[in-house]
C-alpha cells in the first residue's frame, strides 16, 4: 500500500536525523583545541641532519626537479673535502601543495615532511622559508642513515668501504 511505504519512508527519514542528533560533535574548537595528526601527515617541510650533525643535503637539485609547482630553489657548492652542500636552499611554502615528492625523490633524506600544519602568515613574503628557517638540529624520521656511509663518494671514507658497497671496480682488470 502507497499509504504504509509513505509512512516506512518518513519514519526510516526521521530515524537518519535522530541518529545524527544523538552522535558526538566533530567539530574541533581550533585554535583553542588543536588536531594532533598523524605522523604521516604532510605539512611543513624541514632540512635535517646526519647522526654526526652534518647537512644531508647534499645539493642535488632532485627535490627541485621533482616539485610540481617549482617551488624549491638552491645554489649548490662543495667543501674542501669534496662534500657538497647548499650554499642557500629556499621552499616557497605559498606555492607549496605539500604533495611529499620532494621528499620521495631526495636520496639522502635531508627534505622530509613534518605533520607541523600550523604556518600561515599575514605577509604572504614571510612563506619564503630560507636554508636557516628550514635546517633542523635533528635527523627526522630516520635517525640513523648517513648517505656518505653508504654512497662511496670518498669523502667521510675511501671508495669501497661504505655499508653497502663493493670495492670499485679496476677496469683495467677488465681490458682483453
Ligand atoms: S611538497 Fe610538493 S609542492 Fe611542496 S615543495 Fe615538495 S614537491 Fe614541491
Ligand atoms: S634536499 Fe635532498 S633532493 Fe633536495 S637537493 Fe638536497 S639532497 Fe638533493
Amino acid at each position: 500500500m502507497p499509504l504504509i511505504s509513505d509512512i516506512k519512508a518518513i519514519i526510516a527519514g526521521f530515524g537518519v536525523t535522530l541518529h545524527h542528533m544523538l552522535r558526538r560533535p566533530v567539530t574541533i574548537q581550533y585554535p583553542e583545541e588543536k588536531r594532533v595528526p598523524y605522523p604521516r601527515f604532510r605539512a611543513r617541510i624541514v632540512l635535517t641532519r646526519d647522526p654526526d650533525g652534518g647537512e644531508r643535503c647534499v645539493a642535488c637539485y632532485l627535490c627541485s626537479a621533482a616539485c610540481p609547482v617549482d617551488c624549491i630553489s638552491m645554489q649548490a657548492a662543495e667543501r674542501d673535502d669534496g662534500r657538497r652542500y647548499a650554499a642557500w636552499f629556499r621552499i616557497n611554502f605559498s606555492r607549496c601543495i605539500f604533495c611529499g615528492l620532494c621528499a620521495e625523490a631526495c636520496p639522502t633524506l635531508a627534505i622530509q615532511m613534518t605533520p607541523d600544519y600550523e604556518i600561515c602568515k599575514r605577509d604572504i613574503m614571510d612563506l619564503v622559508y630560507e636554508k636557516e628557517d628550514l635546517l633542523i638540529d635533528g635527523c627526522g624520521k630516520d635517525n640513523s642513515y648517513n648517505f656518505y656511509h653508504h654512497a662511496g663518494i670518498g669523502v667521510t671514507q675511501p671508495r669501497g668501504a661504505g655499508l653497502e658497497e663493493r670495492l670499485p671496480v679496476d677496469v683495467r682488470s677488465l681490458l682483453p
